[in-house]
């Protein structure tokens, strides 16, 4: 597929603006070069990379409005462990549908996903055209180990991945040491929840001490790429040791409001020099997979606990979105740039939440402040157009909310939602 985008608008993070150009897709990737022939155009309009949602759960979908009203321990103790010990390959591969086009209309176009069953995930992410990228599950009990072995089969399936010790209160330092050595041999990043709750930093503290940073340091877990999913109550300490350690965290600000975790301090992982990207979290605690609306939370919520309207541009939001986690994870993506993969988002900017303008720099306001998803037009991943004039180009909707929904039924009939 070759896509001319002739006179359009698109982010240029270093000049931090948008700037006005004329680039194409040629297979997978963007270049500058005319290609010989053209199938589709887009002219005059706003197009930005794909978003980068940089921590979810996808197949959590089925558990959506399971537990609405409980912390997190309670969340995770009486509603979703019984319940996602019920799950299989058909139920994970229905629900994952559902997330994947639900992330697709909100103008995503990669996920990193901590979760099991994901082959039946990447099944799904086929079909709809979405990138996943997998960190299997590490929780540590007897046969822990299948995890790195589905980390490797994976891989070998052509899919990205990566490393997901699920958090310190589920992975002890009797098996973390394996963890970060496999990862390191197979030249892998980390993935894992850090700091979500206030009790979970009293374990940690606890357990590991209030230095538990350097303990991870001492075995090497710095050595690599890491995400750590939330972050919420690290504190000042942790984030300036945070500084130069290689380390995102992807903040996941409805999910971490909806169980009552608390409110990340964005502005204060940018004072210390820590990344800062965006996850959904899963949709059984979010309760969507709107990306849109998920980066305007994190704004408002970065201005509204730090009392500075200026705290972030809508620039840098959208860097954090798109380029800051891919970047970060060596991957030529998120930024419209030479050779990188062609992941797009076609804004329609005649929808109501786009206009007015009378320059097309508002563009990027209002993709920060004020578009909902009715106003993503047209999405490409790799090159490959999924979303097209609003409607899925791989995949039947009817079919998926039917079939999602008979399942959801079936549990229910089990007697395991509440
Ligand atoms: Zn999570």
């Amino acid at each position: 597929m070759k896509v001319c985008f002739k006179n359009v608008w698109y982010p240029d993070y270093e000049k931090k603006s948008l700037v006005r150009g004329t680039f194409y897709v040629d297979g997978e990737r963007i270049t500058f070069k005319e290609p010989e022939h053209i199938d589709a155009m887009f002219v005059d309009t706003l197009v930005t990379p794909g978003f980068f949602d940089a921590h979810s759960h996808v197949a959590m979908s089925l558990f959506r409005g399971v537990g609405d009203d409980v912390d997190l321990d309670r969340w995770l103790n009486e509603y979703i462990w019984p319940l996602e010990a019920r799950l299989n390959d058909d139920y994970v591969y229905w629900s994952s549908l559902l997330a994947c086009m639900e992330l697709v209309r909100s103008g995503a176009t990669t996920f990193l996903d901590m979760y099991f069953w994901e082959k039946a995930t990447l099944e799904a992410a086929k079909e709809v055209g979405v990138r996943p990228i997998f960190t299997p599950g590490i929780i540590e009990r007897p046969g822990w180990e299948a995890a790195l072995q589905r980390t490797e089969e994976l891989r070998d399936l052509g899919a990205l991945v990566g490393v997901g010790p699920h958090a310190l209160y589920t992975v002890s330092m009797n098996i973390l040491p394996d963890v970060v050595k496999f990862a390191k041999k197979n030249k892998l990043f980390l993935h894992m929840h850090l700091m979500e709750t206030a009790s979970e930093k009293a374990y940690i503290h606890n357990v590991l001490g209030e230095e538990y940073l350097r303990r991870l340091e001492e075995i090497g877990f710095f050595e690599l790429p890491v995400v750590f999913a939330h972050g919420v109550h690290l504190s000042e300490d942790d984030l300036s040791f945070l500084k130069d350690k290689n380390v995102v965290v992807a903040h996941c600000p409805q999910s971490n409001m909806k169980l009552s975790s608390g409110l990340f301090r964005w502005d204060l992982a940018k004072n210390n020099g820590v990344s800062v990207a965006i996850g959904t979290d899963g949709a059984a605690s979010n309760n969507n997979l709107d990306f849109i609306e998920e980066m305007r939370t994190a704004v408002l919520l970065a201005r509204g606990v730090s009392g500075k309207p200026d705290v972030l541009s809508p620039i840098e939001i959208l860097e954090a979105a798109t380029s800051v986690p891919a970047r970060r994870l060596g991957l030529a993506l998120g930024e419209v740039r030479e050779g990188y993969l062609a992941d797009l988002v076609v804004w329609d900017v005649e929808d109501l939440s786009m206009v007015p303008v009378d320059d097309p720099q508002d563009w990027l306001s209002h993709v920060v402040y004020s578009a909902g998803t009715q106003a993503v037009s047209d999405v490409f991943v790799q090159g490959r157009w999924v979303l097209r004039s609003k409607s899925f180009v791989g995949v039947n909707v009817s079919e998926v909310v039917e079939q999602v929904s008979k399942r959801r039924r079936a549990i229910r009939k089990e007697d395991l939602i509440r």
